[in-house]
C-alpha cells in the first residue's frame, strides 16, 4: 500500500529496528512511547481494519499474539503484564489504517481505559 507508514516500514522503505520480523509479523518501538515498554505489531500484508481480515489471515492474527509475547518476554515484561490494546476507527484514535495491536507495558494500567 503506498501512502502505508507500516507498510513503509515493513518494507525497509522507512528505516526502522525491528523487535521481531518473519514473512507475516513485524514488530518495532512506536516512535511516540506512552509507556517504558510501547511497541507495536503489525501484520506484513497491508489490512486496513479487523473487518477487512480474510480466512487467510487468520494464522496472521495468531502469530501477531506469538510475536507479541515474545517480544514482551524479551522486554522484560511478562512477569508484570502488559497491556495490548487494537485501537478501530476515529472513537478509538486510531491514525494508522493499517490493523497493528500496541503493546504496553513497565507501569500499572487503569481499568476500565479512559
Ligand atoms: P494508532 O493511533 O493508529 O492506534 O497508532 C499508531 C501508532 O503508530 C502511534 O502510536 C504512532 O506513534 C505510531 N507511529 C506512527 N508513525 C510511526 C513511525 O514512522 N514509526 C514508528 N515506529 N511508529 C509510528
Ligand atoms: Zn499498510
Amino acid at each position: 500500500m503506498a501512502d502505508c507508514v507500516f507498510c513503509k516500514i515493513v518494507s525497509g522503505e522507512i528505516k526502522t529496528e525491528f523487535l521481531f520480523k518473519d514473512d507475516k509479523v513485524a514488530c518495532f518501538k512506536d516512535i511516540k512511547p506512552v509507556t517504558p515498554a510501547h511497541f507495536l505489531v503489525v501484520p506484513v500484508r497491508h489490512i486496513p481494519t479487523p473487518s477487512q481480515v480474510t480466512d487467510q489471515d487468520l494464522e496472521v492474527i495468531g502469530r501477531m499474539f506469538q510475536a507479541a509475547a515474545k517480544v514482551a518476554e524479551d522486554l522484560g515484561v511478562s512477569k508484570t503484564g502488559y497491556r495490548m490494546v487494537a485501537n478501530v476507527g476515529p472513537d478509538a484514535g486510531q491514525e494508522v489504517p493499517h490493523i497493528h495491536i500496541h503493546v504496553l507495558g513497565g507501569r500499572k494500567f487503569g481499568w476500565p481505559p479512559g
